[in-house]
């Protein structure tokens, strides 16, 4: 979608300090960090919310992304969060389905 910005991010028309990419998903680094490790991983194919997603095989497959990048790219051995926000009611300011995975500290919930 020509005007996101993480579409633009994929496209790699803006900069970011990506962490793992495949023909699905792309992973980089939360420019406002709100842990040690902040990354945001997202699908390739452009969705707004998570609402906007009824296709059971990509949020599995986002969901197990997830997993992985945590578990063996970044290494979160002592464990980590998963937060998704949905449209401005949960604090969603971008308009593509994105998934924060925060770690490196114990986190307060
Ligand atoms: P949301 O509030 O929509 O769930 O999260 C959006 C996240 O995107 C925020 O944590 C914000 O810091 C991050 N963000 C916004 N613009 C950029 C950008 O240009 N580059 C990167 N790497 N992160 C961004
Ligand atoms: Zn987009």
């Amino acid at each position: 979608m020509s005007d996101c910005l993480f579409c633009k991010i994929i496209e790699g028309n803006i900069p970011s300090d990506k962490v793992y990419e495949d023909d699905d998903v792309y992973a980089f680094k939360d420019i406002h960090p709100k842990a040690p490790v902040h990354v945001l991983v997202i699908p390739k194919l452009h969705i707004a919310t998570l609402s906007d997603c009824d296709d059971p095989a990509l949020l599995g497959m986002l969901m197990d992304r997830v997993r992985m990048i945590a578990d063996d790219v970044l290494t979160l051995e002592a464990g980590y969060r998963v937060v998704i926000n949905v449209r401005e009611g949960g604090g969603q300011e971008v308009f593509h389905l994105h998934i924060h995975i925060l770690g490196g500290k114990k986190l307060p919930f």
